[in-house]
């Protein structure tokens, strides 16, 4: 069967019933009413694909007219069309849209409105590509839209489906925006949580957990790079004391103090980070353990010339020195066993007289 000829069969029919629906039945059942729109939405779309038109408000209510055969001047265009051979496109179809003087106005608004819709689309699609399911809601209504074309009156039912789908598009815009605000205001609860985790309180210096992550990715910059990496284990002398003498307050603010003057003698070039209780680990990159020894020995030797007061008493603390351990961390390829040496070497600086630095 020709086109021209399925296409007048089509045509001449009353809108799209199914073969075993009588003409006089005065309402068909929904599910056979849906199915004659489907399918009446398949010649439409089979219409607008042979002839290669711009899918358009003005081109859908005009194919839909001929096809459904709701407007009869229009099937016998088509058909008149067809018939001679001259070409179905878009400068024909403007032709017929102006032969019903009365659906201009509509038409017109009806563009303005379809516009609207699209850059909604448009702008709905790049604000939410995941919003999947949504999307799919709105296909589906447009299939709505234009089934119900098929219907007299279809204009005024297309202009009333726009309507409510732009509101719709609208309305899950309202929602994306309030859930992006959520989102970035949780994104930034996570960040601070994740920054809190890392930093220990009393000091604001890392914590044990953030030099562990620091020493892992460190030695593997290192061994990349075929550089050398070394570590210290610093444990303040006779602590306990200054906690008996003048208070754990007092003992807090010797931490913090201590805590300002490593971070000030490390700069950039270390990392420090408070281990737990009265003990703190450095990293010292691109240093060997001899150098990373002599680094740190002047450090010690920095803060042992110090003399700390307690502001609460007036009275000094006296001398607040410490004892260091240090090992090569790219000397073996367990991290851990970089922890063990450093430990080890930090105890026998205690065993030796303590405000000393013993590499391992
Ligand atoms: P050593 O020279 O052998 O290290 O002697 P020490 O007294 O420093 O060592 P010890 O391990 O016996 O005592 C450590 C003390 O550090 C005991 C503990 O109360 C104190 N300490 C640990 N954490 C804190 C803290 O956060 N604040 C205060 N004020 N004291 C702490
Ligand atoms: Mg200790
Ligand atoms: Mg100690």
């Amino acid at each position: 069967m020709s086109f021209t000829s399925t296409f007048l069969a089509r045509a001449n029919r009353k809108p799209a019933l199914p073969d075993d629906v009588s003409q006089d039945d005065a309402a068909p059942a929904p599910g056979r009413a849906a199915e004659a729109r489907r399918a009446l939405l398949d010649r439409i779309a089979e219409f607008i694909e042979r002839y290669d038109l711009p899918v358009t408000a003005i081109n859908l209510a005009t194919i839909c007219g001929g096809l459904s055969g709701s407007q009869p001047e229009l099937a016998q265009a088509f058909a008149a069309r067809e018939i001679a051979g001259e070409p179905i496109d878009q400068r024909w179809l403007d032709t017929l849209a102006r032969l019903d003087p009365d659906s201009q106005p509509r038409i017109a608004e009806l563009e303005t409105l379809m516009d609207k819709l699209e850059y909604a689309m448009v702008r709905f699609a790049q604000t939410a590509r995941s919003a999947q399911s949504e999307t799919s809601d709105h296909r589906g209504a447009i299939g709505v839209q234009i089934a119900a074309m098929a219907e007299p009156g279809d204009i005024a039912q297309v202009l009333d489906l726009s309507r409510a789908m732009l509101a719709r598009i609208e309305q899950v815009e309202a929602a994306m925006a309030r859930s992006e605000a959520e989102t970035a205001a949780l994104r930034e609860n996570l960040a601070k949580a994740r920054i809190e985790a890392d930093v220990d309180h009393l000091t604001g210096l890392p914590n044990r957990r953030a030099f562990e992550r620091r020493l892992t990715s460190a030695a593997l910059e290192a061994r990349t790079k075929g550089e050398p990496l070394s570590l210290a284990f610093c444990d303040l002398d006779h602590f306990k004391m200054i906690n008996d003498r003048h208070g754990h307050e007092a003992g807090d603010r010797v931490l913090r103090a201590l805590a300002s003057s490593l971070i000030e003698y490390a700069g950039e070039s270390f990392f420090v980070a408070r281990h737990g209780g009265e003990e703190f680990v450095l990293l010292f990159y691109g240093l060997d353990k001899e150098t990373a020894r002599e680094r740190l020995d002047m450090m010690r030797s920095a803060q042992a010339a110090r003399q700390l007061m307690n502001r609460d008493s007036g009275q000094p603390f006296g001398k607040i020195t410490f004892s260091a351990g240090v090992a090569e961390v790219t000397e073996d390829a367990d991290t851990r066993s970089a922890l063990a040496r450093a430990d080890a070497a930090l105890y026998r600086a205690k065993q030796e007289g303590r405000n000393r630095v013993m590499m391992a």
